[in-house]
């Protein structure tokens, strides 16, 4: 048996990291796929628990420098004292059966922080240095002082020295892994670069008077060590920084979550941290309080505030048996409520792990960025080489040995400092970190990066038509009135899930009328119902059921109702047609303008349904829908479904996720039509919370825009790798007199991965 798990990983530093680590993991017996995200540093791992564990794993990819960190689910009690002291989010987390790194993130900010703070005066005094000595030698401005030169001139190296061993402490690490397993990263190339730079300087300081011959011993790169350092520190700094600010769309979901409930005990009401909530529990929500778990609400009524999980900003009356939403907030009234689902069993739980998860699957997209640094390392360390060398070889006839050494170790350093792929990693995570982010913020809920990807390819969208482009509470709107057949239908009905039925059984609640125990009871797919009842047997459903017991029925009434949108549900014994009740659904206002919207990007809509084809005729005219499937089965759906994907078509499916599963997952993108309060979110690809069709269509410009910001990002991260890896080799020297300092290569491999993670945190201010 194999299992999945997330597993968070420690000590990723750069992109590449993650395809290390993919390797390495994927080679151990036992672990049979692999996903690591560097936006989200952590590892999906699906493994045969019989043949390896967390610790085996984590000792795999321990001399690379990264530990996987195992974190059984964290089940807590707390003493009452914690309640009054209120709470932490790595504590929020743990009620709801997550697990949040976060603390140690920020520590590891904090630390990298002072590291940075420390190397940029270190860097702006080198600069400073190196700029009056330019200026000097084009006589712009006087030399310095001999004092202070030769003071500087010792000063540096000791600069040098500290930045190296302590601010660059994680390249050093890499250098050493690259030298002692033969493991190269990022991280590995920058120490190579700035190692080089030191090593060389600090020959030439040590045996200045026996190189003097030989080499130009005034030329030295501390400076070079010094400032490179300084700026990949800066801009890791500022990468990590924003990254966590990618992610504060699940820190939003956690802080939804109460802290404590108010619960009955004994007769007395008291205030319990939540989970020393248990099923069952009685709990008293105060005016403007929040819901503390998902129950159903026992006593009293209110308005709720469902905005934060649904989108909707319209608070929601609620009554006796409704349900209500651990989250969501309370307004003016105040009631008991019974818990039902606690701690992770919440929709908050369930959305929270459903973005985290999201947020940390890998695009399509990726691949081939992956790919390209997959094999970056090896390659830029060969063309670093392979530049040193040709200077030295083809440079020394031409400029002499001293400054062609000098021009090949500009370049050695060069290119592996300006080569690091970090810009290229970071292009697609972070944009679907933020992408999925802002959906959840939305009340959409997105179940992978995929799924965001595919979204706006899509160039049909397939409705059904109850629940999606209806309100899906049906009323009964005439028939029979005869109370006997009223009562043997209720009572069939009573049994079902059916929108259709619940019309049925709240109009009989409305008469008056109690159902009756109901035996052999049986969905008849797509058309209806059977039951027995006091020993007799009925059916209830629509024509189609009447034609499969071949009874006979009066069409013409049927023929004028459903022409006006009604729904026909004929109640019959096996022998004769007892009555006919008729159902009405209203139209979403929302689905009119989401149709409409649709269609303006060229999108078809095509409505689905097993209803009546006049009444389905009836409701998508109203809808502004033009292509009509009506009378389906619901295996037939799918057959629907295919059929269009065969045409070439890209579609989308929105259901309401129940008898539409099959449909939805045969989708290119399945959309479940979540209604707030009963979510199968993790049956679809993408949930629309709240089942507001035009939700549909501000997923599609968010599917658009984050492609477009991952785009963009790839581009610009391949460009700038494309033009500074040549640029940094010199080989446009002997054209244009074009070398890169190994200052500005540090700058702009800096300034690359921060314009990444900045052009995707943009994302989240445009518009839906
Ligand atoms: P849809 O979701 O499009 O309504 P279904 O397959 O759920 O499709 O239902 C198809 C048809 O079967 C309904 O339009 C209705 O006529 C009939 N039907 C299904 N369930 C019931 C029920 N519980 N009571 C009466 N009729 C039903
Ligand atoms: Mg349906």
């Amino acid at each position: 048996m194999s299992t999945n798990k997330t597993f968070p990983i420690r000590g990723m530093h750069c992109a590449s990291c993650s395809l290390t680590i993919e390797r390495t993991l994927k080679k151990l017996d036992g672990v049979e796929s692999v996903e690591v995200s560097y936006g989200t540093e952590k590892a999906k791992i699906k493994f045969d628990e019989t043949k390896i564990d967390a610790a085996k794993m984590s000792q795999a990819i321990d001399p690379l420098g990264y530990a996987l960190i195992d974190e059984s689910p964290v089940v807590k009690s707390t003493d009452l004292s914690a309640a009054q002291m209120g709470m932490s989010e790595s504590e929020h987390a743990e009620h709801l059966g997550l697990n949040q790194s976060k603390k140690e993130k920020l520590a590891e900010l904090q630390h990298m922080k002072t590291a940075v703070m420390s190397a940029i005066p270190l860097a702006i005094a080198s600069v400073v240095l190196m700029v009056w000595e330019l200026l000097a030698q084009f006589g712009l401005i006087a030399e310095m002082e001999p004092v202070w030169k030769t003071f500087f001139h010792h000063l540096m190296p000791i600069f040098a020295t500290y930045i190296l061993f302590v601010v660059g402490k994680p390249y050093l690490l890499g250098l050493y892994r690259f030298l002692r397993y033969g493991k190269a990263n990022m991280d590995t190339l920058i120490g190579l670069g700035t190692v080089a730079a030191f090593l060389y300087s600090f020959v030439v300081t040590a045996f200045e008077e026996s190189l003097r011959p030989f080499l130009n011993v005034d030329v030295v790169y501390y400076d070079v060590t010094i400032v490179v350092i300084a700026f990949i520190a800066l801009g890791k700094y500022l990468e990590v920084r924003s990254k966590l600010k990618t992610g504060d769309a699940i820190e939003a979901l956690l802080t939804l979550q109460a802290k404590t409930a108010l619960v009955v005990r004994d007769g007395k009401e008291i205030e319990l941290p939540l989970d020393q909530v248990i099923h069952g529990d009685v709990l008293i929500v105060k005016p403007a309080g929040k819901i503390p778990v998902d129950g159903v609400l026992l006593e009293g009524a209110s308005y709720i505030d469902e905005s934060m999980i649904t989108g909707e900003p319209i608070p929601v009356s609620k009554s006796v048996n409704d349900r209500v939403i651990a989250g969501t907030m309370n307004t003016t009234g105040s009631f008991t409520m019974k818990a039902t689902k606690i701690g992770s069993e919440t929709m908050l739980a369930h959305i929270i792990k459903m973005v985290e998860d999201a947020q940390g699957s890998k695009a399509p997209i990726q691949a081939l960025a992956d790919k390209i640094s997959g094999v970056f390392v090896p390659i830029v360390l060969v063309i670093a080489f392979v530049s040193l060398a040709l200077w030295i070889i083809v440079g020394t006839p031409i400029i002499g040995f001293s400054q062609a050494l000098s021009f090949g170790l500009t370049c050695f350093v060069g290119v592996l400092v300006i080569a690091c792929p970090c810009a290229l990693g970071l292009a697609t995570p972070t944009a679907i970190i933020v992408g999925v982010g802002k959906g959840a913020r939305e009340g959409i809920l997105i179940k992978d990066a995929a799924t965001l990807e595919k979204l706006h390819q899509v160039n049909v969208v397939v409705v059904d038509k109850t629940g999606t482009i209806t309100k899906g509470k049906p009323e009964v709107i005439g028939g029979t009135s005869d109370d006997e057949h009223l009562t043997i239908l209720a009572s069939l009905e009573s049994k079902s899930e059916h929108p259709i039925a619940s019309a049925i059984v709240a109009h009989a609640k409305v008469n008056n009328i109690r159902v009756q125990a109901v035996t052999d009871f049986e969905v008849v797919k797509g058309k209806g119902l059977r039951g027995h009842i006091n020993g007799k047997e009925y059916f209830a459903g629509n024509i189609k059921l009447m034609e499969d017991l071949k009874l006979p029925f009066d069409m013409q009434p049927i023929e004028t109702a459903t022409r006006e949108g009604k729904t026909p549900v004929i109640l019959a014994t096996r022998s004769s047609v007892l009555g006919i009740v008729y159902v009405a659904d209203a139209i979403k206002p929302e689905a009119i303008d989401a149709v409409r919207a649709l269609h303006k990007r060229g999108i078809k809509v095509v409505m689905l349904t097993g209803d009546h084809r006049n009444t389905a005729q009836f409701i998508a005219a109203q809808a502004g829908i033009d292509d009509v499937v009506s009378e389906v089965m619901p295996a037939d759906k799918l057959t629907k479904i295919k059929e269009l994907q065969s045409q070439g078509k890209i579609v989308a499916m929105a259901g309401d996720g129940i008898n539409d599963a099959p449909a939805l997952a045969q989708a290119d993108v399945g959309i479940a039509m979540g209604t707030g309060t009963d979510v199968a979110i993790e049956s679809a690809g993408i949930t629309l919370l709240g089942g507001d069709l035009s939700k549909l269509v501000k997923a599609i410009r968010l599917s658009e825009i984050t492609m477009r910001g991952i785009k963009q990002n790839l581009f610009w991260a391949f460009f700038y790798n494309v033009v500074g890896i040549p640029l940094a080799a010199g080989v446009f020297y002997p054209f244009f007199g074009l070398l890169l300092n190994p200052i500005f290569a540090g700058a702009a491999m800096a300034f690359s991965s921060v314009s990444v993670v900045g052009n995707s945190l943009r994302l989240k201010s445009k518009k839906l």
